[in-house]
C-alpha cells in the first residue's frame, strides 16, 4: 500500500519573506518522502547505494510539468553556473559541464540540489520581494551549492536547497552504515560508523579513505561527503592535549631530542 503522502506545500508555515519555515529535521523527512515515493529501494538500511536522481527528475516533470534541459548557463561573478531552476519557465536546468568530464562528480548534488528548490520553493515564489536571478530564476554556483550558513533570505533557501540534497543523495537510513562499511573495507575496525580524528596524520589519512570509499558507494563529490559527514556528527575530534608519553610515540622525530 502506498505511503499517504505527508508534505504539503499548503499546511507549511513561511516567514515575512515567504521562505517555508523548515528545520533540518523536516528537510530530512520530505527528502525520505521523495525517496518513498520514486525509488525506495535506496533506503534500505544495510544497503546504501546511489540515489537515480535523474530517475527523480524524470518522474517530477511527469508529475509536476517540470521541464528539464542540459545547456551552457555561463557564469555568475567568475563562478560556473552549475544548475538553475527557473519557476516561471518550470524548467531545471543543469550545466553541460556535468554530463562528462572532470565535474560529473557534482552532478547528482547539484541535480539533487535544484529538485530541492523545485520542491520546496515553487509554491510560494510569485510572493518573493527580495531579488532572485535572470527571469525568475534561481542560479547556483559552487559557493551556493554548499552554504549552509548566511540567514538572508537568498541564504536560507540555498541552506533548505542543500539539506534536501544531502539527505536525497545519501539518505540518513543507510549513511552511517556506509561510513562503518567503508571503514571495515579500509581494514578501521574500532569506532567504526564514527570517523574519530585524534590529531595524528593518520587519522586524517584514514578520514580521506573513508571519504574516497563513500565517493564510490554514492557517486559524488569528496566535499558533498564531508559536509554530510559533519551535519550528521559523524566527525569526533579529539582534543589535541594527550599525554606526553602517547604525543611522543605519535611522532617518532621527538624520541631522539633531548631536552637541553
Ligand atoms: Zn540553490
Amino acid at each position: 500500500m502506498a505511503t499517504p503522502r505527508r508534505f504539503d506545500p499548503r499546511r507549511l508555515k513561511y516567514d515575512a519573506d515567504w521562505i517555508p519555515i523548515l528545520s533540518a529535521n523536516q528537510l530530512e523527512n520530505i527528502a525520505t518522502e521523495v525517496l518513498e515515493h520514486y525509488c525506495p529501494q535506496v533506503l534500505k538500511p544495510n544497503h546504501p547505494r546511489k540515489t537515480p536522481v535523474l530517475e527523480i527528475l524524470q518522474g517530477l516533470t511527469k508529475r509536476t510539468g517540470l521541464k528539464f534541459a542540459y545547456g551552457d548557463l555561463g557564469f555568475r561573478n567568475e563562478q560556473k553556473i552549475l544548475g538553475k531552476v527557473s519557476f516561471a519557465r518550470k524548467t531545471l536546468f543543469l550545466d553541460q559541464c556535468l554530463e562528462s568530464g572532470p565535474l560529473t562528480k557534482r552532478l547528482q548534488f547539484t541535480a539533487a540540489h535544484e529538485i530541492g528548490h523545485w520542491i520546496l520553493h515553487r509554491h510560494s515564489f510569485p510572493r518573493w520581494k527580495f531579488t532572485i536571478d535572470r527571469d525568475g530564476s534561481l542560479e547556483d554556483d559552487a559557493p551556493s551549492l554548499h552554504k549552509l550558513l548566511d540567514s538572508s533570505p537568498r541564504g536560507w533557501l540555498e541552506f533548505q536547497a542543500n539539506v534536501f540534497a544531502s539527505a536525497l543523495i545519501m539518505p540518513r537510513v543507510n549513511f552511517e552504515f556506509a561510513v562503518a562499511k567503508a571503514q571495515v573495507d579500509i581494514g578501521i575496525l574500532k569506532r567504526v560508523g564514527l570517523v574519530y580524528l585524534n590529531g595524528t596524520p593518520q587519522g586524517q589519512l584514514d578520514k580521506f579513505r573513508v571519504i574516497e570509499e563513500l565517493e564510490k558507494t554514492y557517486d559524488t563529490s569528496k566535499q558533498a561527503i564531508e559536509i554530510r559527514l559533519e551535519t550528521l556528527n559523524l566527525i569526533e575530534v579529539q582534543p589535541v592535549a594527550m599525554p606526553l608519553r602517547d604525543a611522543v610515540n605519535d611522532w617518532p622525530d621527538l624520541k631522539d631530542i633531548s631536552a637541553f
